[in-house]
């Protein structure tokens, strides 16, 4: 058996609104450790942590790989800590790099610190030290806040796991429309689906594959399996020079954020849950758009919300009626309010109450409190003041999941066509 010594590096936090990608630093990084005779040990990582984090850039993303431990050590951590300085958006007050060396076992306490970084907050002082306990080399750019995620990154189990393979652009083309061939998207898309998967929303007629800010990523390609994702990248045309690409093992679609809960009582702001509950009161739409609705257990209550960005998915539900029991998954945001991601409905209530129909075929009314009901049409009365149940026709179906569409879904939210995995 070889054994190999095996380097965790560890990256976060080198982008800001205006540009740069931490994936394409890291991608840097790579090609030019490869140039110098250093190879990765397996696929670079691309992992998602707590989407509530406060300084987050866009979608909370560090990157971590593994190169041999041997001679040419020192000389990797030098190509990777220069291109962090090249690279790193330091102009920007929100970007503080952290990059970490890890020669060690991955022990317990380091899955767990990851899972922290994933359902609760860091600070910079809490991740120092427990870098320091640990052994790890810690390199601090500016206030080094990356240090919380570089640290996740390099430690963090994937049992569940997918792959996004990443294209960049030409440094001259940064900040210009990309030129991306849409009917491609969607012929690859027609044919990879859903092995990948998130390339289109159809019902916005949104390219997901591209992104929207100046940062250097063309496309990103999400999927489950390598080979579909090469034979994506094959069919996708670009009528732009691409710089290079890169594929990354990630968490993405994993639905690692969410944790599960019996009870609506244990939920916290800023955490993120899959908790089972009964509708109770038909959602209503406030200005804005935004749509929200109660729920309940015998812990106590929640406010959901399907926001506007979330379109559609607002119609599916405002389908819900009270009593209809949902297994839902979602976060509580800034508000205090369930953000609901997608929901199950595990019951539905589709009978109503309403006053019986007459003989005579008219809908009778009330004869006065305890009174029964009578009938206007043809005067007929009758004692009892017992509404009869009616079956109303429902929308929704039991058992079945809906979920919000691609466009309003947070990196690690999973697909439906994943729920199987
Ligand atoms: P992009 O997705 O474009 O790469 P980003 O959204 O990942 O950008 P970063 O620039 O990486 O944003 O900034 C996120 C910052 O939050 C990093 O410094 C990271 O270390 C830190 N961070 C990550 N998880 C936590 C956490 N659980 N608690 C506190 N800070 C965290």
């Amino acid at each position: 058996m070889i054994i190999i010594n095996i380097l965790y590096v560890g990256i976060d936090d080198t982008d800001s609104p205006d540009g740069m990608c931490t994936t394409f630093l890291a991608s840097e990084i790579i090609s030019k450790l490869k140039d110098n005779g250093i190879e990765l040990i397996d696929l670079p990582r691309l992992i998602r942590l707590n989407p509530f984090a406060r300084h987050k850039t866009r979608g909370n993303g560090a990157v971590s790989f593994k190169i041999p431990l041997d001679e040419k050590t020192d000389l990797a951590k030098k190509i990777i800590l220069d291109e962090v300085e090249r690279l790193a958006m330091f102009d920007c007050d929100n970007t503080n790099p952290g990059v970490i060396f890890y020669d060690g076992e991955i022990t317990h306490e380091m899955v767990d610190y990851s899972f922290r970084a994933i359902y609760s907050f860091i600070t910079i002082d809490e991740a120092e030290s427990f870098a320091e306990s640990i052994g790890a080399e810690v390199h601090k750019f500016k206030k080094g806040r990356g240090i919380i995620g570089s640290l996740a990154a390099i430690a963090l189990p994937l049992e569940d796991f997918t792959y996004e393979l990443l294209a960049y652009r030409m440094a001259e083309n940064y900040g210009t429309p990309r030129n991306i061939d849409y009917d491609s998207v969607y012929e690859m898309d027609k044919e990879t689906f859903p092995d990948t998967f998130e390339n289109i929303d159809y019902n916005e007629g949104y390219i997901a594959i591209e992104p929207k800010t100046p940062c250097p990523v063309l496309y990103g390609i999400r999927s489950n399996s390598l080979d579909s994702l090469k034979r994506a990248k094959e069919m996708v045309k670009v009528l732009e020079p691409m710089h290079s690409y890169c594929i990354y093992k990630t968490n993405q679609h994993t639905d690692m954020h969410i944790q599960k809960t019996e009870s609506i009582a244990s939920m916290k702001q800023y955490g993120c849950y899959e908790v089972v509950g009964t509708v109770k009161n038909t959602p209503k739409i406030i200005d804005g758009g935004h749509m929200f609705f109660y729920v309940y257990d015998e812990s106590g209550e929640i406010e959901c919300g399907a926001y506007e960005p979330t379109k559609n998915f607002r119609k599916t539900v405002s389908n819900l009626r009270p009593g209809d029991v949902l297994k839902l998954y979602g976060g509580i945001g800034e508000q205090n309010t369930f953000n609901i991601e997608k929901f199950q409905v595990l019951d539905l209530n589709n009978i109503k109450y309403e006053n019986p129909i007459c003989e005579c075929g008219k809908r009778m009314t009330s004869a006065g409190k305890n009174k029964g009901f009578k009938c206007k049409k043809c005067g007929r009365k009758i004692k009892s003041s017992e509404k009869v149940p009616v079956e109303i026709p429902r929308a929704l179906e039991v058992n079945k999941f809906y979920e919000t569409p691609v466009s309003a879904r947070r990196h690690l939210a999973k697909p439906l066509c994943r729920m199987d995995f």
